[in-house]
């Protein structure tokens, strides 16, 4: 946010917003929040409300909302999962999908090719402003489409360009890693690395790492997955549908 001129006010044009219709009011959202831009009152038993012009639009809050109740402006779901789509829709085995944030990892990218750094040429960028950002359903659609692995990278601890919400980033690789180990998948098959603008020379070496890995996933293993999936997303559609049900009931 940055004051202009008396009267004047500019704001990020990357911005969340709460669908009112989709809120369960869980609060969670004004709790993983680093600029407190969520006005959330359970007793009041309203939706969540962005208040936009303290909205730095790392996107923590969309990534973390259980009801798919918040979207970001610019940097919509739609938007994101097309490029899943369109980035493991041929020979999605040979792919390296690449979540990086836009401050540090993604800007090291950059620095590691002005540099001449020879990194894998099937890595496939993923662009977010944080990597708060990466919901876990990007991921599961991603291995559900066939990725052999995923990388979520973003700027180191402490050097978060949206005060700590990289934070919020490891605490959901770790759950997801949890749920990958009880599914039966590889949790090495999803990585998360910090690497900083300045780090060409590890974005190269990071990536030759995820090669390395790739070539250690097989076509079975993936179709494996891809099956477990498909069955994992059905498994939640028909839970959500119950509890719509339910709720419909009560209403
Ligand atoms: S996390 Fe989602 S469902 Fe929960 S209060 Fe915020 S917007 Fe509503
Ligand atoms: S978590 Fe990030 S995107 Fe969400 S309201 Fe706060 S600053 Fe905006």
């Amino acid at each position: 946010m940055r004051l202009m001129t008396p009267g004047e006010l500019t704001v990020e044009a990357i911005t969340a917003e709460v669908n009112p219709e989709a809120c369960t009011v869980c609060g969670i959202c004004a709790r993983v929040c680093p600029y407190n831009a969520i006005q959330f009152d359970k007793h009041s038993g309203q939706p969540a409300k962005v208040v936009t012009a303290a909205c730095s639009g790392c996107g923590t809050c969309s990534a973390e909302c259980p009801s798919h109740a918040i979207e970001m402006h610019h940097f919509t779901d739609a938007q994101l999962t097309a490029q899943i789509d369109a980035i493991l829709s041929e020979d999605a085995i040979n792919r390296i999908p690449v979540f990086a944030c836009n401050w540090c990892s993604y800007a090291g990218a950059d620095f590691a090719g002005v540099s001449r750094l020879q990194y894998p040429p099937n890595a496939r960028l993923i662009r977010t402003m944080c990597s708060g950002r990466v919901r876990e359903d990007f991921v599961w659609h991603a291995f559900e489409k066939g990725a052999p692995v995923v990388l979520v990278s973003g700027c180191h601890i402490g050097d978060c360009h949206y005060i700590d919400a990289n934070h919020w980033t490891e605490k959901r690789l770790k759950r997801m890693w949890k749920k990958m180990e009880k599914l039966g998948i590889r949790k090495e098959r999803l990585q998360l690395e910090w690497v900083s603008a300045a780090e060409g020379n590890r974005f190269r070496d990071v990536m030759e790492e995820m090669e390395e890995l790739r070539k250690s996933v097989t076509p079975e293993e993936v179709a494996e997955t891809i099956k477990l999936m498909e069955k994992q997303r059905k498994k939640i559609k028909s839970k959500t549908k119950k509890k719509e049900e339910k709720a419909e009931k009560h209403s």
